[in-house]
C-alpha cells in the first residue's frame, strides 16, 4: 500500500513527552503512583471554575437539539463579540466580532493560522525553547520551521539571532509567551526589538510578515507580572489563544484566533483563515463548549497554587546546585541539565523515579522541562529525590 511518507512517518514518530508519560503509566502500576514523580505532562491539575460545570448542568436543560446543532464556521456571533469586547476592555484594542474565529483549542488555532499565511517554500522563525507542534503544523501548511536560540541567562529574544534567521523567505515568525517550556514573558523591550526587526525586514523585502503570537498561558502570570498585548507592537499579528490552561478545560477543544484590528489586510487574511479551518476539516468548535464560555469568560482556575508550586521547586532545586531561569508564567521549569546531553541526565533521572522531559524537542538541546502543575504533596516528597540526583552530579553535597 502507498501512503503518504511524511503521515506515516509523523504517526510512528515518538514524542518525548507522550513517552515519558507513558513510561511513567507503566512505572506507576508496577510500584504505585505514589512513589513515581511524574514531571511530564502540562495537563492542568487544578478544576475548572465552578461556573464551568454550573453552566453545562444549566444548559443541559435546555433545548438539546439546537445546543449540539453545527454552529456557524467562525463560531455563534454572540461569543465572538463577546470575546472582542472582552480584549477591547482588557488591552485598549478596537476589536470586533469579525475578526475573532472560534478554534479546537490553540492546536487548532495554530494550525488554521500557519495553513492560512504560509505559500509552499515560506519559512517560519520560532523562538527557541518551542512548542515541538509547531514544526508539524508549518510542515503540514508547507512551510519550513526555522530556530532562533534564546538571549544566553534570560531567555529573552536574542536580538541578533532573529535578525540573522530573518529573510526574504520569511512569512511568520512565532512566538509563545508565557512559555512553554521556560515559563518566561517575553518582556516589552524584547517585543519592541521583534518588531523593528520585522518592520525593517517588511519593508525591505517587501511582503508582509506575520507574528503568530501563541499565548494560552496569557492567564498564568505571577507576582502581578503583566502579559504585554502585542497587538500594540506590531501590526501584521495573530493572536492563538485556549482556554486549556487557564480553565483548566484541555480535553474541552476550545480556543481562538484573533486577527489585529489593526492589521491593513485583515479582512483577506480573516476570509484566508475561515478557508484554511473548512480545508482542515474544522466545520465549527464544539458547540456546547462555545456556551460555556461565552457565560463564564473572564473566569480563570485558581491558578496561586501554580505560584506556590514554582516557588517551592525554584528554591527548593536552586539551593541543591541546580540552575534554572525563575519563569514569571505558565506551569513549567526549565532546568539546565548537569552535563551536555539532557538525554543522559533525563534517563538517569528515571532511577530516582524523577520523570524530568529533556529539551531537544524544544528545539533548546541542554535543559530538562519539569511540568509543576502537579500536587505540592508530590513536589515535597519529590525532593529528596532530586537532591540524591544532584550529589550524584556533584551539584551539592
Ligand atoms: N501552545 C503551547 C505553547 C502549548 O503548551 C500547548 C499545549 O500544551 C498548545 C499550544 C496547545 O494547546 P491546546 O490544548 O489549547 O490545543
Amino acid at each position: 500500500m502507498v501512503l503518504p511518507e511524511s503521515t506515516v512517518k509523523l504517526g510512528t514518530s515518538k514524542s518525548c513527552i507522550r513517552e515519558l508519560a507513558a513510561y511513567g503509566a507503566v512505572r506507576k502500576a508496577e510500584i504505585g503512583a505514589e512513589n513515581v514523580f511524574d514531571f511530564s505532562l502540562g495537563n492542568p491539575s487544578i478544576p475548572a471554575p465552578d461556573c464551568v460545570n454550573e453552566t453545562i448542568a444549566e444548559l443541559l436543560k435546555g433545548d438539546s437539539v439546537e445546543l449540539h446543532g453545527y454552529t456557524s464556521a467562525a463560531g455563534n456571533d454572540s461569543l465572538r463579540k463577546a470575546i472582542a469586547d472582552d480584549l477591547n476592555a482588557r488591552f485598549g484594542t478596537h476589536m470586533e466580532a469579525g475578526l475573532i474565529f472560534v478554534t479546537v483549542g490553540c492546536a487548532g488555532a495554530l494550525a488554521i493560522s500557519f495553513k492560512a499565511t504560509l505559500l509552499p517554500g515560506d519559512e517560519v522563525v520560532a523562538l527557541a525553547p518551542f512548542f515541538p507542534e509547531y514544526k508539524v503544523y508549518v510542515e503540514n501548511a508547507g512551510g519550513t520551521l526555522v530556530t532562533v536560540q534564546p538571549r544566553e541567562g534570560d531567555f529573552q529574544l536574542n536580538l541578533e539571532g532573529l535578525e540573522a534567521a530573518v529573510t526574504e523567505r520569511t512569512k511568520a515568525v512565532i512566538i509563545n509567551s508565557p512559555n512553554n517550556p521556560s515559563g518566561v514573558i517575553l518582556s516589552a523591550e524584547s517585543l519592541t526589538e521583534l518588531a523593528q526587526v520585522l518592520h525593517t525586514a517588511e519593508a525591505k523585502y517587501g511582503h508582509e510578515i506575520f507574528l503568530i503570537c501563541d499565548e494560552p498561558y496569557r492567564e498564568l502570570a505571577y507576582d502581578g507580572q503583566e502579559v504585554p498585548c502585542v497587538f500594540h507592537f506590531y501590526e501584521n499579528t495573530i493572536l492563538c489563544y485556549s482556554f486549556s490552561k487557564s480553565m483548566s478545560l484541555p480535553g474541552e477543544r476550545i480556543g481562538y484566533i484573533a486577527v489585529n484590528d489593526r492589521m491593513p489586510e485583515r479582512s483577506l487574511v480573516f476570509t484566508s483563515i475561515q478557508g484554511a479551518a473548512r480545508s482542515l476539516g474544522y466545520v465549527n468548535a464544539p458547540s456546547l463548549m462555545q456556551r460555556v464560555i461565552e457565560k463564564c469568560l473572564g473566569a480563570t482556575s485558581d491558578v496561586s497554587k501554580y505560584k506556590e508550586n514554582r516557588d517551592l521547586l525554584v528554591d527548593g532545586l536552586r539551593a541543591m546546585g541546580y540552575q534554572c531561569v525563575k519563569p514569571d508564567g505558565a506551569f513549567y521549569l526549565f532546568v539546565k541539565s548537569p552535563i551536555p546531553d539532557a538525554n543522559v541526565f533525563s534517563e538517569h533521572a528515571k532511577k530516582y523515579e524523577l520523570l524530568l522531559v529533556p529539551s531537544d524537542d524544544f528545539g533548546c538541546p541542554g535543559y530538562v522541562r519539569i511540568a509543576y502543575c502537579v500536587s505540592r504533596d508530590m513536589i515535597e516528597r519529590a525532593m529528596p529525590h532530586f537532591k540524591q540526583l544532584a550529589i550524584e552530579y556533584g551539584l551539592t553535597k
